[in-house]
C-alpha cells in the first residue's frame, strides 16, 4: 500500500471518528436538553394546576376537581400528549382522575408513595411496550418558598413520550447526517492539505531518490517550504549537486588521462614503427651487398636453409646456378679495381633484369654470383644459365676488348637437388663442380651436372 493511501486512510479515519464522537456527544446533550425542557414545562404546568386544585380542595369543592382534571386533559391531550391526570389527597386516595373508575382508590405504588412524601416535583419514566411515558408528580400544598404550609395531596400527570421520542430521534438522525457530511468535507479538506504538505513532497523526494539511484545525477526533488521535508529535500538536492559536480570532475579527469594515454600510445606506436623500420633497414643492410645492391651470401644461405628441406619434403624441383666472371683478375690488373667494380655492378643489373621475382640472385663473393631457383627443373635451369651467359657475352662492357677473346664473358655451373641430398651445401657444391667443369672446358659456357 502506498504512503499516499495509508496517510489518506489514517487522516480520513481520524477525522470521521472524531466527528462521529462529537456528533454522539452533541446528540446526547441535545436529548438531555430536550428532556429537561419537557420536564420543566410539565412542572410549570402542574405547578399552575396545583394552585387551582389547592383552592378547590381547601373549599371542599371536589366536583370542581373533576372539572379541572377534565379541562386540563382536554386542553393538553393534543398539545402536550397528556395521557392522564390523577389527584390524590394526603391519604393517597384518588379524589380526581381522568378515569372515573379510579375514584376513591387508595394507591400503594412505591413511586406514588415517594411522590406524596416529597416536598417538590418527582419525575419518573416508564417504558411501555411500544412507547415511553413520563410521570410527573407535584405536591398540592400551600407552602410558599421555605415557609411551611398545609399538605392537601398530590397531583400526578402522565405524558405520552412517543411523539417527543420520535422528534428527538428525527433530530438525532439529522444531526448524524449533518455530522457525517461535515466529516466528509473535513476529511476531503484534510486530504487536500495532506496532499499539498506531506504526500506531494514525499512523492517528489521518492522520485528524485529513485532517479539518483538509476544514475541520473541531474535529478532534484525541489520541495518548497520551510518544514522538515523541504529541509530534507534541499539536503538531498545539495548532495545530488555535489555528486554531479564531483562525477563531472572525475569524467573530465578520466578524459584528460585517456587523452594523455592515447597520445603516449601513439608516440609508442610511432617509436615502435621507427624501430621496426630501422630493424628492417638493418636486416636489409645485413643481407645486401653494398656494391651491387644484390642480396649477399648470408641471405642466400638463409633462403637455401628454408627452401631446400621444403623442396625435398614436397618432392619439388630446386636448382642452383653459380656464375663466375672469366679472367677478371686480368681486367682488374689492366684497368684497375674501380673499373672492375663497374663491371660487377653492370653484371648485377643484367642478372636482376633476367631472374624471376621468386628466384634469389646474390653476389656469392668476389666476382662470383649465384641464383637459387625454386620449382625449376634441370633443363629450365640450364636454359636460364645459358641465357645469362649469352646476355653477358652480347652486352658491351667498357674496355672489354682487353680480355682474352676480346669480350667479357662468364662461366656458368648448374646443379639440381636430388633425393639423395641431405643438406643444401651438397646442392651448392654440385653447382660449384659444374662451374669448375665449365672453367676447365674453356670458360664462357654453361655446364649442367646431372
Ligand atoms: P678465372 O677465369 O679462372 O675465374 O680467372 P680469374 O682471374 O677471374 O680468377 P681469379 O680467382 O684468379 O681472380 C679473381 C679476381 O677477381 C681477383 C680479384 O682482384 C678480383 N676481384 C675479386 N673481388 C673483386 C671486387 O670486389 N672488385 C674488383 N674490382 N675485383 C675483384
Ligand atoms: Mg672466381
Ligand atoms: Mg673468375
Amino acid at each position: 500500500m502506498s504512503i499516499r493511501v495509508k496517510l489518506l486512510l489514517l487522516g480520513v479515519g481520524m477525522v470521521v471518528v472524531a466527528m462521529l464522537a462529537m456528533g454522539v456527544f452533541m446528540a446526547n446533550k441535545q436529548e438531555r436538553l430536550y428532556k429537561q425542557e419537557m420536564e420543566n414545562k410539565a412542572q410549570v404546568l402542574l405547578e399552575g394546576f396545583s394552585a387551582v386544585c389547592v383552592s378547590a380542595m381547601a373549599s371542599d369543592e371536589f366536583e370542581k376537581l373533576d372539572r379541572l382534571v377534565e379541562e386540563l386533559h382536554f386542553r393538553l391531550e393534543e398539545t402536550a400528549d397528556l395521557e392522564s391526570v390523577m389527584i390524590l389527597n394526603h391519604r393517597r386516595e384518588v379524589v380526581g382522575h381522568t378515569n372515573k373508575e379510579m375514584y376513591g382508590r387508595h394507591i400503594d405504588d412505591p413511586f406514588v408513595k415517594e411522590a406524596c412524601e416529597s416536598a417538590g416535583a418527582t419525575i419518573r419514566y416508564v417504558q411501555g411496550e411500544s412507547s415511553r411515558t413520563m410521570v410527573v408528580a407535584m405536591p398540592l400544598d400551600t407552602r410558599i418558598g421555605d415557609l411551611p404550609g398545609i399538605h392537601w395531596g398530590t397531583v400526578i400527570a402522565s405524558f405520552d413520550l412517543s411523539r417527543a421520542d420520535a422528534e428527538v430521534a428525527g433530530l438525532l438522525t439529522n444531526n448524524l447526517v449533518a455530522v457525517l457530511a461535515f466529516a466528509i468535507i473535513t476529511a476531503l479538506l484534510f486530504s487536500l492539505a495532506m496532499q499539498r504538505s506531506l504526500i506531494r513532497p514525499i512523492l517528489q523526494l521518492t522520485a528524485a531518490a529513485l532517479q539518483l539511484k538509476e544514475g541520473d545525477l541531474s535529478a532534484r526533488s525541489n520541495v518548497v517550504g520551510s518544514g522538515e521535508l523541504s529541509q530534507l529535500s534541499s539536503t538531498l538536492d545539495g548532495m545530488a549537486a555535489g555528486l554531479q559536480r564531483y562525477t563531472g570532475q572525475l569524467h573530465e579527469l578520466v578524459a584528460q588521462r585517456t587523452q594523455g594515454l592515447n597520445q603516449a600510445n601513439e608516440e609508442l606506436r610511432e617509436a615502435m614503427r621507427k624501430v621496426e623500420e630501422a630493424n628492417e633497414r638493418l636486416e636489409e643492410l645485413a643481407t645486401t651487398d653494398a656494391l651491387t645492391r644484390l642480396r649477399n651470401r648470408r641471405h642466400l644461405q638463409e633462403m637455401l636453409e628454408w627452401h631446400f628441406p621444403l623442396a625435398q619434403r614436397s618432392r619439388r624441383d630446386l636448382a642452383f646456378i653459380m656464375i663466375d666472371v672469366d679472367h677478371f683478375k686480368n681486367y682488374n690488373d689492366t684497368h684497375g679495381h674501380p673499373a672492375g667494380d663497374t663491371v660487377l655492378v653492370k653484371f648485377a643489373e643484367l642478372l636482376k633484369g633476367r631472374v624471376r621475382r621468386t628466384d634469389v640472385a646474390c653476389r656469392y663473393g668476389g666476382e662470383e654470383f649465384a641464383v637459387m631457383l625454386p620449382d625449376t627443373g634441370p633443363l629450365d635451369a640450364k636454359r636460364l644459365g645459358e641465357e645469362i651467359r649469352r646476355i653477358v657475352e652480347e652486352s658491351v662492357f667498357p674496355n672489354e676488348e682487353t680480355q682474352p677473346g676480346g669480350r667479357l664473358t662468364v662461366s656458368v655451373g648448374v646443379g639440381c637437388a636430388s633425393s639423395d641430398m641431405v643438406d643444401p651445401g651438397q646442392l651448392v657444391e654440385k653447382a660449384d663442380r659444374a662451374l669448375y667443369r665449365a672453367k676447365n672446358d674453356g670458360r664462357n659456357r654453361t655446364v649442367l651436372l646431372s
